[in-house]
């Protein structure tokens, strides 16, 4: 129902080929809610770093990926782990481990998130782990990364990135945009292309997400950004470099396209709605129906997250109702369908206007357009 649906929002818009075509096929597996680290821009609700004995086991998580890759037959399928940070302790290690491996013989490309301090333990306990693809988090030169995630880290954590390159044929540097880092970020890029990197991720904050105020960037840093980084994008080697875009509000967003545009991007759907910008440059825009249909972001305890909680800010387990283990009718049925079907059909025609952005889709409340038409 949902693809058909898609599909007819394709034809009459004129939407790119594909763009809601395979569905859902991304998984994100959280695995536990502790970290060795306190980061000033943890984009995860403070106070709340604690293990509990509720976590899946592995061998759930097991039966859970045979039982997705077999019914789901949709081509391309991706497992992201993350914790807060899956390699603090030995057991969260072991789940990884183990819950990759399983993928990856069940056809996943699967991978991981890390903040890379502790990678020389994976390594000493797991010397014969691959991944298909590892991301580290490192915020820019030594001393802007330290201010960010703590005296020591960036050092341990390009231990890890250059461990890492053993371990996996890809591997992200992953850069959170802060206040504190964006102006940092051309250095930093030099800096990590001189050390053999070529893969460079970088994420703005999550409007709303609660960190400190001071943190927050705003829009016309992030055009900035775009103009500095496109700048120096084409003197190192890079083999990808990917922004994936949150805007921390609407207000201007169509100087924001405006910006992109004068990129001349190419605008197409892989994994997520991407403008390719000019040599390997991309920009994922997160927050569209795309990735509401073709992610499903999974609780340490193995509830499935409501995609409309996370932009609300809500995302608690009261309000997350599917488990794993009562998602047996999946995929014929993605839990949150209706939803995202209502949510579809309500998307304002304005929003399909080449003039405006369309690929956001109408969704954010703040947007002065949907606004006006009283959306
Ligand atoms: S490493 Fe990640 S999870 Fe840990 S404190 Fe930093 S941002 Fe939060």
């Amino acid at each position: 129902m949902l693809i058909k649906h898609l599909n007819k929002l394709q034809k009459k818009h004129a939407l790119p080929i594909g763009i809601f075509s395979k569905l859902p096929k991304l998984l994100l597996i959280t695995i536990n809610n502790d970290c060795n680290l306190r980061c000033a821009h943890c984009d995860w609700l403070k106070g709340q770093f604690a293990n509990t004995d509720n976590y899946l086991e592995t061998y759930e998580w097991e039966i859970f990926l045979d039982n997705f890759s077999k019914k789901s037959g949709l081509g391309e399928k991706i497992l992201v782990i993350s914790g807060k940070e899956p390699l603090v302790d030995e057991k969260s290690r072991q789940k990884l481990v183990q819950v990759i491996g399983t993928a990856r013989k069940d056809g996943f490309m699967a991978g991981f998130i890390t903040n890379g301090t502790r990678f020389d333990m994976l390594v000493n306990e797991h010397p014969e782990f691959q991944a298909d693809f590892i991301d580290i988090s490192i915020e820019g030169t030594r001393k802007i990364n330290d201010l960010q995630r703590g005296q020591g880290c960036w050092e341990k954590a390009m231990t890890g990135a250059l461990l890492a390159q053993e371990m996996a044929p890809t591997v992200f540097i992953s850069t959170t945009l802060t206040a504190i880092n964006i102006k940092n970020i051309p250095e930093h890029l030099k800096a990590m292309s001189n050390r053999g990197f070529k893969n460079f991720v970088f994420h703005s904050l999550i409007p709303g997400e609660p960190v400190e105020n001071g943190l927050k960037t705003q829009d016309s840093n992030i055009l900035n950004f775009l103009e500095k980084v496109g700048q120096i994008q084409k003197k190192i080697v890079s083999s990808q470099m990917i922004l994936d875009f949150y805007p921390e509000s609407f207000d201007d967003f169509p100087e924001i396209i405006r910006t992109i545009q004068s990129f001349k991007p190419r605008f197409f759907v892989d994994k997520y709605i991407v403008a390719e910008l000019d040599a390997n440059f991309y920009i994922r825009f997160i927050n569209t129906p795309q990735t509401l249909t073709t992610s499903l972001l999974f609780s340490p305890e193995g509830h499935l997250v409501d995609p409309f909680e996370i932009r609300d800010q809500s995302y608690l387990k009261e309000n997350m109702p599917v488990h794993v283990r009562n998602f047996e009718s999946w995929p014929k049925e993605n839990p949150y369908q209706q939803k995202i079907i209502e949510l579809i059909e309500n998307i304002p025609e304005v929003c399909f206007n080449q003039d405006c952005f369309k690929f956001c889709l109408g969704q954010n409340k703040f947007c002065p357009l949907t606004r006006k038409k009283g959306g």
